[in-house]
Parts: C-alpha cells; sequence; structure tokens
C-alpha cells in the first residue's frame, strides 16, 4: 500500500508556468527551457511508471514511500522509491533513460547509444548502494533495528535495452538493474530470500511515523534566477485557458476579450503561477499588480477564498503545500 505519494516535483510546475508567460513568444531562452520541460516530464513520467508497477503490491505489509528526502547531517538524501516490508527494506532508484545501455562493471561506467551519439553516464549501482548505506545509517540514528536493505536499479523506459559491455558477463550486483515490469518478480524473489525470518524486523508503524515526519519537502527555489530571467520577461494577467491571452474581469467573471471564453475560476492558475514564479507569499497589493486587477475589495474577496494562510494583520498570505 501507498505510505506516501508522488506529487508532481516542484521544478516542473515550475517550468510549466514559465513557458506559460515568457514574453516575448520568441523569447531566446525559451527553446532550453522547453528542452528542459520535455526531461523533466520525462522523469516525472518515468516514476509515476514505476508507481504503477508497484501499485499491485496492496497487501498490508508492503508500504511504498515514493519521493523520500530525508536529513542525514550534514545533508539530506532522496530515494526515488523506498519499499519498506518487515523483515527487509528496498530503496529503488528510477532511471529513464532511452537507448542502448551499456555497462562497464571494470570502469563503473554506463554509456547510452542512441540516435548514433554516445554519452556517458555515473555507475547507477554505486548510486544505489551509496542510498543504501544512508538509509542504514537513518535507520541506526533514529534507534530503529537495522533491517537488511536491499536495492534495485528500475530502468522505466521499456524500449531501453541493457546490456554487458563485451567480454563481461551479467554479475552482481549489475543483475540489480532491472526493467521496471520486472519490479513485482523482483520483490517476490525477495520475499523468498527472507521467507525464512521468523521474527519481523521492522516496525512498520513506528518507520512509517518516522519516515513521514522526517520527510523534508524541497526548498523554495527561484526559477526565475536558474533561467536568469527577471520579472519583466513575463506576462502578467490572468490567462485564458482557451486562448493563453489575458482576460479581464467583469462582475465577478473572467472574461477573454480574444476568443469570448468566460471563467469564475482562471484567477486560480495565475496565483498558482506566481507562487511557481514569483515568491511564496503574496499581499493584496502584489496580488492586484499581478493579476492586473485595479479594486482591493476584489482581491481580498479572492485572497480570503483561497483558504489560505493568513498573516496575523491579514497582511500577506502564504500557500499551504
Ligand atoms: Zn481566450
Amino acid at each position: 500500500m501507498i505510505a506516501k505519494e508522488r506529487k508532481p516535483p516542484r521544478k516542473l510546475l515550475q517550468t510549466e508556468a514559465i513557458l506559460r508567460r515568457l514574453q516575448p513568444p520568441n523569447h531566446p531562452k525559451r527553446p532550453t527551457i522547453e528542452q528542459d520541460l520535455k526531461k523533466r516530464k520525462a522523469g516525472y513520467n518515468g516514476e509515476k511508471a514505476v508507481d504503477y508497477h508497484l501499485s499491485f503490491l496492496t497487501d498490508k505489509k508492503y508500504m511504498i514511500f515514493n519521493d523520500l528526502k530525508l536529513p542525514l547531517a550534514p545533508d539530506y538524501f532522496q530515494i526515488d522509491s523506498l519499499l519498506v516490508t518487515p523483515h527487509y527494506s528496498l530503496p529503488i532508484e528510477i532511471k529513464n533513460i532511452a537507448g542502448t545501455l551499456t555497462i562497464d562493471p571494470e570502469f563503473n561506467q554506463l554509456s547510452k547509444h542512441y540516435q548514433g551519439i554516445e554519452t556517458g553516464y555515473p555507475d547507477p549501482i554505486t548510486q544505489a548502494k551509496r542510498q543504501m548505506l544512508f538509509l542504514q545509517k537513518w535507520f541506526y540514528n533514529n534507534k530503529l533495528p537495522c533491517p537488511p536493505i536491499e536495492f534495485l536499479v528500475a530502468f522505466s523506459n521499456p524500449s531501453t535495452i541493457l546490456r554487458m559491455a563485451s567480454g563481461h558477463r551479467l554479475i552482481p550486483p549489475y543483475d540489480k538493474m532491472i526493467h521496471a515490469q520486472n519490479l513485482v518478480s523482483e520483490i517476490s524473489k525477495l520475499n523468498t530470500k527472507y521467507n525464512g525470518e521468523e521474527n519481523e524486523i521492522i516496525d512498520l508503524k513506528k518507520t512509517k511515523r518516522l519516515l513521514l515526519n522526517q520527510h523534508q519537502e524541497h526548498h523554495y527555489s527561484s526559477i526565475l534566477t536558474t533561467y536568469q530571467l527577471q520579472e519583466a520577461d513575463l506576462i502578467k494577467g490572468v490567462l485564458c485557458d482557451q486562448c493563453t491571452k489575458v482576460m479581464t474581469r467583469m462582475t465577478g467573471t473572467w472574461f477573454c476579450p480574444h476568443c469570448l471564453h468566460s471563467s469564475k475560476t482562471a484567477h486560480l492558475q495565475a496565483i498558482d503561477d506566481y507562487f511557481l514564479l514569483i515568491k511564496p507569499t503574496i499581499t493584496n497589493r502584489e496580488l492586484r499588480d499581478f493579476l492586473l486587477l485595479p479594486s482591493r475589495r476584489t482581491a481580498a474577496t479572492i485572497l480570503q477564498s483561497l483558504n489560505m494562510n493568513g498573516s496575523k494583520k491579514g497582511v500577506f498570505y502564504t500557500q499551504s503545500f
């Protein structure tokens, strides 16, 4: 069962928002941002494909935590998917890479051949092993009995071809690199391996509580800074969801003078865009400025309707995640 759902990564939402608002339409940064959006979408879709395979593990003895970020002084570590069972735990590293992948165990490297181009990648096994050690340490730091920790690297794109470099046979630990569709069968092999264990090593309830309590949401980072853009590079206003042009407000409704579409809720996307692109708090004045809304009263009504966390005097509002 799913103990922690996966949400679309904030970076992906920010990238979509920036492309909605970047002006002029032929801005020189647009192709780079569009390319990044493609990569981020592919990564997220790959993770969702793995979630699909794991969704077959409905038994209560399986707890699945997606996209965890856990503190381990002086830093944090991230796990794409973590399966916790009473007898073992299994961090899964998810890779979405199209093409033919060749693993060279001698040099610990992975190379991709795709459309005639060869690209090198760090050895995912080394990466997954590091996650395993971090997780071990996390159990230890939290005074939880340390269970056996296994690991897998799941390739989410079914068209990926995995191959050993010539002269090498598939040897452990490279057999931990699998296609996502084989996850469930790999997990049942692990169940058989630990079946003999009489005692349950992991206290599922306590582990779940600690994992969820300690999980950190990703820090707010400015996407404008990432692409060296200014607020002036963004179109302000409530955008029409039919033709993407700026709408005007008429008697409680947003109206598009370009395609005549009208909407009662079009401002919600605009406010989301503000939080994704500008900053995590908003005042009445900032809302009016971003939504191109002349009335302070209307802005106040909108802010109140959003069910956000207002400060004591109602001076600014923050988005509740
Ligand atoms: Zn329109």
